[in-house]
């Protein structure tokens, strides 16, 4: 789960990791209110979407007055922003973050997350601030420095320092650098967070430190946990077919390709998806219906998938473990029936009754596609997608 930088900012807050005051805001009236609260300017106003690159796109922009705050959270308010991170079609800004403008000295990287090599939280830190940090990555990683956090000791002062001698601040700078440091790896664990990334951090000519932008990832399945951070998601901001299917208890993920997949358990999930991808195909998304799925979740499942316009055949590979295949292939047909598929649809049943789940296909004179096997299935669906 994502939220927006406004947000982010208010956590971050809590924590005492310093950020510039700010507050979000709907229009342009009480974004000029606002300003004039906050400070006697400048201002920055920013455009709250789920996503990077908004300075570039013309999401982030200085205001010298409080009219002119005003005007710019008017100008903003409404549009679509296109940032290399939205996508072409971009996404349409309802609120912005109205700030103090602070004196930019420097712009350094900072950002925790979970490495999965080390299993381990990583602080990741770089000069590089402000520029997109898989670019610097690519092209120059040497200007990034790490330190892997042992779990049960914590994110230690002396690596605080060797990160802050590493971004070259010296002096009182250092001391700021450990507190913030040690403050945003708090927030990270105390919100269970997967990514936390300020990019950029600067160095004001006042000589502080300031977090100017921050990302946060939150692991989904401890959101439960933190009510709070809970109320912060912002459906508008997702993917519609992924909250629909988030209210019908299925995991699914939207994917670039044009078979649609529908399968019981993760595991088996990803097999079919990378068997597709073998077979010569790309799937559409990735759909795990649950082991207990009824014909109520695998109707709402076939709607789901058929919603995507980039759906050009399904796929359904189902075991049959705890659920039955004659359940499941009645399911199916049922689906089938109420969504008018027109698209060709291949299935693969094995497990408990598989036998009695093929006759009941067969029988039902829907245009299936029996298969057997997965190797079967992909190959089958794959050549029926090319031939439509
Ligand atoms: P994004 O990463 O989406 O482009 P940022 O919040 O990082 O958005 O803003 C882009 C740039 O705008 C920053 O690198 C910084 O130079 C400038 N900026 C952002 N917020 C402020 C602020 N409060 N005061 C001064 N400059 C800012
Ligand atoms: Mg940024």
């Amino acid at each position: 789960m994502n939220i927006h930088e406004y947000q982010a900012k208010a956590i971050l807050r809590e924590f005492g990791v310093p950020v510039p005051d700010g507050h979000v805001c709907y229009n342009g009236a009480s974004a000029r209110e606002w300003a004039k609260r906050l400070s006697e300017g400048p201002w920055v106003v920013k455009a709250q979407i789920h996503a990077g690159g908004r300075g570039k796109g013309g999401g982030v922009k200085l205001a010298r007055t409080a009219d002119e705050v005003r005007n710019t959270a008017r100008d903003m308010l409404g549009m679509i922003l296109r940032t290399h991170q939205t996508g072409p079609e971009g996404k349409v800004v309802t609120r912005v973050l109205v700030e103090n403008g602070c004196n930019i000295g420097t712009e350094l990287y900072i950002s925790l997350l979970v490495d999965r090599a080390t299993s381990k939280v990583t602080v990741m830190a770089s000069t590089e601030g402000g520029m997109d940090i898989e670019e610097v990555a690519a092209k120059t990683p040497e200007k990034i420095f790490r330190e892997a956090i042992a779990p049960l000791v914590g994110l230690t002062p002396f690596q605080c320092r060797n990160l802050a001698f590493s971004l070259g601040l010296t002096g009182k700078l250092t001391n700021k650098a450990v507190k913030l440091l040690q403050g945003l790896y708090e927030t990270f664990i105390g919100c269970d967070c997967s990514l936390l990334e300020i990019n950029p951090l600067v160095v004001t000519k006042e000589g502080d430190l300031l977090c100017l932008d921050a990302k946060f990832g939150f692991d989904d399945n401890a959101v439960f946990r933190h009510p709070k951070i809970g109320d912060m998601r912002d459906y508008d901001e997702e993917d519609p077919n992924e909250v629909e299917a988030s209210q019908h208890d299925l995991s699914y993920v939207s994917l670039a390709g044009n078979i649609g997949c529908l399968v019981n358990g993760a595991g088996l999930a990803m097999a079919t998806m990378d068997i597709i991808k073998h077979s010569g195909g790309n799937p559409a998304n990735f759909l795990d219906v649950g082991g207990g799925a009824t014909i109520e979740r695998v109707t709402e499942a076939f709607k789901i998938i058929l919603s995507d316009k980039n759906v050009k055949g399904i796929l359904v590979n189902i075991f049959g473990g705890i659920m039955k295949c004659d359940v499941i292939a009645t399911g199916v047909i049922e689906a089938a029936k109420q969504v008018s598929l027109k698209v060709p649809l291949v299935v693969r049943l094995e497990g408990t009754n598989v036998d009695k789940g093929k006759e009941i296909l067969s029988a039902s004179g829907l245009n299936i596609i029996a298969a057997d096997g997965m190797a079967d299935a992909a190959n089958k669906i794959v050549q029926a997608v090319a031939a439509a």
